[in-house]
C-alpha cells in the first residue's frame, strides 16, 4: 500500500539515497532539510516529480503535516559538523526529536530514529551489543552528538510508553558511499578526496583506532526493513561488522586510487573512541537483514562519485 513518508534530512548524505529508495517501494516522499549539510544537488533528479515534494524548514520549529510515517535523519553527523555550533546539535537532538514525536503522536505516524553508534561512547565492551550501556563522556566535544542522540532514544522511549506512539530506533554504525560532501569531514571521504588530489592522507593518531564500515545501500535497506517490521521496535545495530583500523583503511584507498600520496598523521580529537564493531545477531534475526557490500566494493563506488565531483 503507497504511504506519505516524511524524511527528515532528506537532502543529506543518507536520507538522499533513502527518499529514492522509499519513490523506488512506489511510496510519496516529503523531503524535510534546513540545507545545513544537505543540499539539493543530492536530490536534483526527484524535485519535479509528482510523488516527491521538498520543504526547507528545521525540526527545531514545529511542523504539521498528514504523513503515515516519519524517518527522522536530521541531524549532521560528521564530528567537523555537529561540533561547528554543538548548542544547535543538541537542540536538533533535543527540541527536533520532541517536535517530531509530537507530531507522530498527532497524525497517528509511525517514527524511525537515527541513532548512532556513538550512544556506546568509547566502548568498554567489544563488539558491540544493544544491550551494552556504553561509555560517554557527557561534558566532550563529542557530547552534543553522543548525549544528544542518547536523549533521543529516552524521549522515543517514553513518547513510546507514555503516549504509544509506534517507534523505531536504528543505531547506524559509521556508513559511507555517493552523496557525501567533499569537505564532509569524515574519515572515507576525506581519505578518498585527499588521494583523488595527491595530497597526503591524514590519519588522526597512530591510525590503529578501529571502525566498521557500511556501504549506504545496505544501510537503507535495513532502515526500510526495520520501519515496516511490525514486530520490532529496536534500539537495533545496523552496520557492517568487519572491523579495519585506520591504517588499513587509508592503505586500501591509496591501493585502490592508485595514489601517490602518502599518509601523515595528526593528533587524534579528545575522546575519539578506540573501537568499534557493530554485533548485529539482532538484526540477521529481526529483519532477515545482512550487509552485502564489502568495503573494496563500496569503496570503489565512492571514489567514482568523488572523483566525478571532484571534476565537475
Ligand atoms: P548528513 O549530515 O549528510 O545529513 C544530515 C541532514 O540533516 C542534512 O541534510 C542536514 O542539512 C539536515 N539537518 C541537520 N540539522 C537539521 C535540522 N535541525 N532541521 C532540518 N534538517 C537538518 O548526515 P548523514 O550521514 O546522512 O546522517 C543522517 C542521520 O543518520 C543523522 O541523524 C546521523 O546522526 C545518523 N547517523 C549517520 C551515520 C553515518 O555514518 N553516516 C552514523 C550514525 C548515525
Ligand atoms: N580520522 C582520521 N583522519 C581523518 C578523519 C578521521 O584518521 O581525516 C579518524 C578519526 O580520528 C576516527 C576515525 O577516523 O578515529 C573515524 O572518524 P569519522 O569522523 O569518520 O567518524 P567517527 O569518529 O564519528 O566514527
Amino acid at each position: 500500500m503507497q504511504k506519505r513518508v516524511l524524511v527528515t534530512g532528506g537532502a543529506g548524505f543518507i536520507g538522499s539515497h533513502l527518499c529514492r529508495f522509499l519513490l523506488g517501494k512506489g511510496h510519496e516522499v516529503l523531503c524535510l532539510d534546513n540545507f545545513f549539510t544537505g543540499r539539493k544537488s543530492n536530490i536534483d533528479d526527484l524535485l519535479g516529480r509528482h510523488d516527491f515534494e521538498l520543504i526547507r524548514h528545521d525540526i527545531t520549529e514545529s511542523i504539521l503535516v498528514e504523513v503515515d510515517q516519519v524517518y527522522n535523519l536530521a541531524c549532521p553527523a560528521s564530528p567537523v559538523h555537529y561540533q561547528y555550533n554543538p548548542v544547535k546539535t543538541v537542540k536538533t537532538n533535543v527540541m527536533g526529536v520532541i517536535n517530531m514525536l509530537g507530531l507522530a503522536k498527532r497524525v497517528g505516524a509511525r517514527i524511525l530514529q537515527a541513532s548512532t553508534s556513538e550512544v556506546y561512547g568509547d566502548p568498554k565492551v567489544h563488539p558491540q551489543t544493544e544491550e551494552y550501556w556504553g561509555h560517554v563522556n557527557p561534558i566532550g566535544i563529542r557530547s552534543c552528538y553522543d548525549e544528544g542522540k542518547r536523549v533521543a532514544e529516552t524521549l522515543m522511549l517514553d513518547y513510546h510508553r507514555q503516549n504509544r506512539v509506534d517507534i523505531r530506533i536504528a543505531r547506524i554504525f559509521n556508513t559511507y558511499g555517493p552523496n557525501m560532501l567533499v569537505d564532509d569531514g569524515r574519515v572515507v571521504s576525506n581519505f578518498i578526496v585527499q588521494a583523488l588530489r595527491g595530497e597526503d592522507l591524514t590519519i588522526y593518531g597512530d591510525g590503529r583506532q578501529t571502525r566498521s564500515f557500511c556501504y549506504v545501500d545496505d544501510l537503507v535497506r535495513a532502515l526500510y526493513s526495520l520501519m515496516e517490521s511490525d514486530t520490532f521496535t529496536g534500539p537495533i545495530n545496523l552496520g557492517n561488522p568487519n572491523e579495519f583500523t585506520m591504517l588499513e583503511l587509508a592503505e586500501l584507498v591509496i591501493d585502490l586510487t592508485g595514489s601517490r600520496s602518502q599518509i601523515t598523521h595528526k593528533p587524534l580529537p579528545a575522546d575519539d573512541p578506540t573501537q568499534r564493531q557493530p554485533n548485529i545477531s539482532k538484526a540477521r534475526k529481526e529483519l532477515d537483514w545482512e550487509p552485502e557490500i564489502q568495503l573494496k566494493e563500496g569503496l570503489g563506488q565512492a571514489i567514482n562519485y568523488f572523483h566525478q565531483a571532484l571534476t565537475a
